[in-house]
């Protein structure tokens, strides 16, 4: 079973089309030999099964496959309707009524009953998922039926391959180390008072020890990379609206981990004095209150780092000179609403990261991917001493928007850096802790960003993980200086006293 379009439509008509019969006789059997085949393979284009007049209106039967698809025919077909039967018979075509509209998927199997706009059944039947769309002219028009069946194609991939795994390959790998430290870094942490759980999910309160870990680490990608690299520091916004969101793509897929924010309904004092007096009384939050009192949610707390950045650039034209673009952002929290194993403090809700982003034409772009490639090379074996690999991951943003499949090294796509856990044993998983993308025209063309000479734009981004590389080094070293690679104390120095207790 191929993929089917089946669209059964009328030309409305301000007038009886019963004399016109011939002149559309004609117009639509010139139409199977030009309109409804130009763009597509011979053979393949749209197909006018049967068509009849009625009183008010010209009904027709489209059938098609991928290229020019019933409903891309049926409004290739309006408007030489609408010349021949203004011109010769002073009839006007008012509008294009959709009376049944089926999308056919080729699929082995169901993908469950979904809810999905514009689509009023769904069944799967002999080796294909049959889809009745709801739809009228303005939906053909605006593409509707082509992203139902992009999102249609994309799940039934993603139950082939398996939801969201991310296909890997091993790109490089460091030697074996003999680790200087076999436990869990996060309870000893804790024990030796490093870091105290936050009062929120999946938040820690660092101590002024781990401070300064994280600090060491961001002096070290700033000497040793950001610095030399040339890239400039920027402050991107930390609250993201819908909009930033659209453009980026997460829009399609972040739902499940986004900290969502919603904005009161009004600052007028008096619109609140009643959860305030609720509170003195009652010394009791009244949330169900609250909830009655805040707006829809503008959007959520910064998830990936980058998207708001771009608004910067939004709709503007870069000379030529100013390429690449680089610059980075360390100016605030990264908020993920995470799963489960939230234990440590390698997964958590409240994270610090600098995140790397740079732009350019395709070659300049790739250039700064490899720099980075080589400085963080050079962090990780000559001052962190970390038994670490990179492998080639299938896109975050593909897993994201669920155009999971194979994905073999190509010039756009992530390599994630990984490091060994030993408390997790030999076979234990390896933890990502940061990750360099080359992410093509995608951010670019998501917001309309162009270059002088008119050649395509690329941009790439790059997460340093301030929680995971802690993770990583600590789990690999342990909290004893003593144990910490001489390059590493040269840029940290002394250990600070933390804070003590009764
Ligand atoms: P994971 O698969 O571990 O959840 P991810 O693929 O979601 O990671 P990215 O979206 O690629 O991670 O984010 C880039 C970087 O941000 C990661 O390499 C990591 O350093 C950091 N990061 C992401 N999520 C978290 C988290 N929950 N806690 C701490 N750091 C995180
Ligand atoms: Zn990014
Ligand atoms: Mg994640």
């Amino acid at each position: 079973m191929d993929l089917e379009f089946k669209l059964k439509g009328t030309f409305r008509t301000s007038a009886d089309p019963a004399d016109a019969k011939e002149t559309i006789e004609q117009l639509f059997e010139e139409a199977g030999e030009t309109i409804l085949t130009k763009g597509a393979p011979a053979g393949q284009g749209a197909q006018i099964r049967s068509w009849n007049l009625k009183e008010n209106g010209v009904e027709v039967e489209i059938v098609s496959g991928r290229y020019v698809r019933a409903h891309d025919a049926i409004i290739r077909l309006r408007k030489p309707l609408a010349g021949k039967l203004g011109k010769e018979f002073h009839i006007g075509v008012r509008g294009v009524d959709v009376d049944h509209f089926t999308i056919s998927v080729p699929a082995e199997q169901s993908v469950g009953n979904l809810k999905i706009p514009h689509v009023s059944s769904m069944e799967f039947k002999d080796g294909a998922i049959t889809l009745e769309l709801d739809v009228g002219e303005s939906e053909l028009e605006n593409r509707v039926p082509d992203r139902i069946l992009t999102l249609m194609e994309d799940k039934i991939n993603e139950k082939l391959y398996g939801g969201k795994t991310e296909h890997w390959n091993l790109l490089w790998e460091s030697e074996k180390k003999e680790p200087k430290f076999t436990q869990d870094p996060t309870p000893e942490m804790v024990k030796q008072g490093w870091i105290k759980r936050g009062a929120s999910r999946g938040q820690w309160i660092h101590g002024p020890q781990s401070t300064k870990l994280f600090r060491t680490f961001e002096k070290i990608v700033y000497d040793e990379l950001l610095e030399p690299l040339g890239y400039k520091e920027m402050i991107f916004p930390k609250l993201i609206p819908w909009e930033v969101w659209q453009k980026s793509g997460h829009a399609k897929g972040v739902y499940p981990e986004i900290y969502y924010v919603c904005p009161p309904k009004t600052r007028d004092p008096k619109f609140w004095e009643e959860v305030s007096d609720h509170y003195k009384v009652t010394h009791e939050v009244p949330v169900e209150l609250i909830k009655s009192k805040i707006g829809d949610p503008i959007g959520g707390m910064c998830y990936a780092q980058c998207p708001p950045f771009w608004m910067f650039l939004q709709g503007e034209t870069i000379p030529t000179t100013e390429f690449p673009i680089t610059v980075f952002d360390r100016s605030g929290t990264s908020h993920r609403y995470e799963s489960g194993g939230i234990h440590g403090m390698e997964r958590v809700d409240e994270f610090h990261r600098i995140e790397i982003v740079w732009l350019g034409p395709k070659d300049d772009v790739l250039d700064c991917a490899r720099e980075l490639h080589e400085r963080y090379m050079h962090i990780f074996n000559d001052i962190l001493d970390l038994e670490w690999r990179k492998a080639w991951v299938t896109p975050w943003f593909m897993a994201q928007e669920g155009l999971t499949g194979i994905s073999e090294q190509g010039e756009t796509g992530t390599t994630d850096y990984e490091a060994s856990l030993p408390y997790r044993g030999e076979d234990g998983e390896w933890l990502e802790f940061q990750n360099v993308s080359v992410n093509g025209t995608k951010y670019p063309s998501g917001f309309n960003v162009k270059c002088q000479s008119g050649e395509e734009l690329w941009s790439g981004c790059s997460g340093v993980g301030l929680e995971r590389w802690t993770s990583a080094f600590l789990a690999q070293k342990g909290l004893d200086p003593e144990n910490w690679p001489d390059e590493f104390i040269k840029r940290f120095g002394e250990l600070p006293e933390g804070i003590r207790f009764l």
